[in-house]
């Protein structure tokens, strides 16, 4: 039994003892659907494939024809392939709720970070090929299995057939927000093509600086800190600060992840700023603790280490100087660790 209350959805069963609540209408559905009901849906799939002529879906623009075979500095195939989907309950609390984020794993990465936690599936292209069909199918089946939205990780280099699979799922029933959890680097162009199908961006911001992006991921991508600008700028602009039902779960907006890095290299006074500055100071905001040294990092001097605590504290000052005020529950919980660490 489903019991209404604002508007919202509330999965708990209702207790027959209580006042029968008079039902509303449920009003809210995820972007997807709108437009499909205006009839854009198969336009925009159309739309997408049609870059794969000549990819550009990312900054890398290499311009090659995907649908033709040919594949770019991603080393994606035309067909997607995918690691893994299952319900996350690592990634924020108002993404997992109580039971789960929908995640779904796709293989091979357009930015590639000589630190990627990542990088069988993002670097070595760890997966299996399927169809947009069996895409949908396992977005239909991380409904069935109760999960509170659905988390494209690492999307950008397969959005034709995410776009196309999220119609097919719709079709046959799919009703969760689409989140779109993304390294960062991102054409505004593109990301404009979003519009009305992504309800959760979920950026990260990795760099401020060129010099840093740089140096840090495998195929130099300076243009990193201009192009996640623009980017987030964007989704910003398409779907605002996060809103979230009554039990605290992200229906739509904005979520920014900020990973602390050694020896300052992220910039994270920079972009707590900017983040104030430039969208809201009630941006959710996640600033990570979580730096590991892996995969080629041990090669770099100034990142082959942890945090300190001095870092991580500093980090989440800046963000508080800064004006933040939706700073992420567990960052600000992983903040009064640290702090009693270093006093
Ligand atoms: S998605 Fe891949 S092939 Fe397309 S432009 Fe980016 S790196 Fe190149």
């Amino acid at each position: 039994m489903f019991c209404l209350a604002g508007g919202s959805l509330l999965l708990s069963a209702c207790s027959p003892h209580e006042e029968a609540v008079e039902e509303e209408p449920y009003t809210w559905q995820p972007a997807y659907a709108t437009l499909a009901a205006e009839g854009k849906l198969k336009d925009r799939v159309k739309q997408f494939y049609a870059i794969f002529d000549k990819c550009e879906l990312c900054p890398r623009r290499c311009g090659i024809n995907r649908n033709a075979g040919e594949e770019g500095f991603c080393q994606a195939p035309k067909q997607v392939m995918v690691y893994s989907h299952q319900p996350h309950f690592g990634e924020e609390l108002p993404l997992v709720g109580n039971n789960g984020s929908g995640t779904i794993f796709f293989s091979n990465c357009n930015l590639r970070c000589v630190f990627c936690q990542n990088y069988p599936i993002a670097h070595e292209g760890w997966g299996r090929k399927i169809s947009d069909q069996e895409l949908a199918e396992m977005m239909l089946d991380l409904q069935q299995k109760g999960c509170h939205n659905i988390n494209l990780v690492t999307p950008t280099h397969v959005l034709p057939n995410i776009v196309n699979a999220a119609r097919i799922a719709f079709e046959n029933g799919l009703n969760l927000p689409l989140c779109y959890n993304t390294s960062g680097y991102e054409r505004a162009e593109v990301v404009k093509l979003l519009d009305g199908i992504v309800d959760i961006y979920l950026p990260d911001f990795k760099f401020m600086d060129g010099a840093e992006a740089e140096r840090y991921n495998l195929a130099e991508a300076y243009d990193y800190p201009q192009k996640t600008k623009q980017a987030i700028l964007e989704m910003h602009r398409q779907v605002g600060d996060i809103a979230k039902d009554e039990r605290g779960i992200a229906l739509s907006g904005l979520m920014i992840r900020h990973l602390v890095m050694p020896n300052r290299v992220a910039g994270t006074e920079k972009f707590v700023r900017w983040v104030a500055d430039n969208l809201s100071k009630d941006t959710y905001v996640n600033i990570m603790a979580q730096y590991r040294v892996e995969f080629k990092a041990f090669e770099y001097e100034e990142i082959a280490r942890a945090i300190t605590s001095e870092e991580y504290v500093e980090a989440m000052e800046w963000a508080k100087e800064a004006g933040l005020t939706n700073l992420d529950e567990r960052s600000l919980a992983q903040f009064e660790l640290h702090r009693r660490e270093i006093d």
